[in-house]
């Protein structure tokens, strides 16, 4: 077998003649027919590899974030091979409003990319073939995916529908390398479900997180303990996960655009400026991170549940408005008593035509689980932030403060309806959508929303 890994340098990222150990695919492997099917060549185990790389990640964990590559686009390529090689481009449909969820990197070539509104994407490819997202099959999928990740490491932490952490953490011994182990469950994945993943191995969550990212798809980048400096310095500070598009523009002001500049800028002067975020990414930009893999099994309350939706026209009525909240809180409530959570945080965010958007929150006195109780803090909410006259694009609800319904009878915090004589009619409603699907039974309300 040929050897795996070769020292480079990725072009144009690391820059200053600096190497840093980055696992490449085996262009020679290609050749044969068999190792088409495994594009990674394994590594026999030999002791002397395992001594050096033991010393390398000693008294380090081993951390690996999987990506899945375009993942509902391929799913869809995979499910119709018609679809494949073809831009295949998932969310809202042309004609429609809505926004792209994934496209296949057939539709990245057009310059399509997530968050960006369908009319926009149909324009840039006419030719592109559109679909509704088709949520169940790809949890389908992702559970898959999760239960041949589980076959590698039992510390295991799902955290989007296509992604998630692993701990590798003295397992990887068994394969010789972090890197030998990683390629055998890229392989695996691929193998089994026709999907490719990309990912990242570094010593905690957030640098592996974003080494995933760097050689997509079907990649592989390694970020071993002694070479992190290296791989952070020249990287733009947008790389870092959780800088969006404001704090980049406040950090440029700031002429800081790498994040080798942010961990050379005075931590202090950071705090002051972004409060704890400063703090925050100083941190993160000398590479320093959590690295607990919370078990799916030891996985906390979830933090919270949330829907939004893009109107079908940007419109001042209220009416509209309060339709389509009714519509999402029916949404969150049952996913929230789905999951067996009652919550005690409503959040309501609403974008205006002008693509300005506000969320607002408020906490509530006692625990709620029904969708009215949820639905009234929203339009509260909204009644007391909106601007009349301005037209809405997007509103959305998020419930946050959430613990486990344990059936305790809930005070009655409501004058006109009690919140547990309504949290029954939702329970009964909910039986019914089991049985008959989500769209069997809703609120007269609810109708107004197209209108
Ligand atoms: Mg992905």
């Amino acid at each position: 077998m040929p050897a795996e890994s070769k020292k480079i340098a990725a072009p144009g990222v690391f820059g200053k003649g600096r190497e840093l150990t980055h696992l490449i695919r085996d262009e020679s492997a290609k050749d044969s027919a068999e190792e088409k099917k495994r594009p990674w060549s394994i590594r026999k185990v030999d002791t002397q590899t395992i001594g050096k790389n033991r010393h390398k990640w000693s008294g380090h964990k081993v951390i690996v974030h999987l990506d899945m590559d375009a993942f509902f686009a391929a799913i869809e390529q995979q499910h119709c091979p018609q679809l494949k090689g073809q831009p295949v481009i998932i969310g809202g449909l042309p004609g429609y409003r809505g926004v792209v969820s994934t496209c296949s990197y057939e539709a990245r070539v057009f310059g399509i990319k997530s968050a960006m509104p369908t009319a926009e994407a149909f324009r840039r490819c006419p030719v592109g073939i559109f679909l509704e997202t088709s949520g169940s099959k790809y949890t389908y999928i992702s559970i898959d995916v999760l239960n041949i990740l589980r076959e590698f490491s039992p510390i295991l932490e799902p955290f989007s529908i296509d992604e998630a952490f692993v701990d590798i953490t003295g397992i990887w011994e068994r394969y010789g390398t972090p890197a030998s182990m990683v390629k055998e469950m890229q392989m695996m994945i691929e193998s089994r479900t026709g999907l490719t993943a990309s990912a990242g191995i570094a010593h905690n969550k957030i640098l592996a997180k974003m080494a995933s990212g760097m050689d997509k798809p079907n990649g592989l980048t390694l970020v071993e303990p002694g070479t992190v400096g290296a791989f952070l310095e020249n990287l733009p500070v947008e790389t870092v996960w959780g800088i969006g598009p404001a704090t980049q523009n406040a950090l440029s002001q700031l002429g800081i655009l790498t994040i080798g500049q942010l961990a050379m800028y005075d931590v202090y002067a950071l705090r002051k400026i972004f409060g704890v975020h400063g703090a925050a990414l100083h941190e993160i930009a000398h590479g320093r991170g959590d690295s607990t893999v919370t078990p799916y099994y030891h996985q906390p309350h979830e933090k919270s549940i949330g829907h939004e939706t893009t109107l079908p026209n940007d419109t001042d009525s209220i009416d509209v408005i309060r339709a389509n909240l009714r519509v999402l809180s029916e949404r969150v409530g049952r996913r929230m008593r789905k999951s067996g959570y009652e919550t005690k945080r409503i959040k309501l965010k609403f974008r205006y035509s002008d693509f300005s958007t506000f969320s607002r929150e408020r906490t509530l006195t006692d625990y709620v689980r029904s969708d009215l109780a949820i639905f009234q803090q929203a339009v509260k909410l909204l009644d007391d932030n909106l601007q009349k006259a301005r037209a809405i694009r997007l509103v959305g609800i998020t419930v946050s403060h959430l613990r486990e319904f344990k059936g305790v009878a809930q005070v009655e915090i409501f004058e006109e309806l009690c919140e547990k004589k309504n949290s029954c009619i939702c329970d009964v409603m909910d039986k019914i959508k089991d049985i008959y699907g989500d769209k069997s039974i809703t609120y007269l309300s609810s109708s107004f929303r197209y209108k």
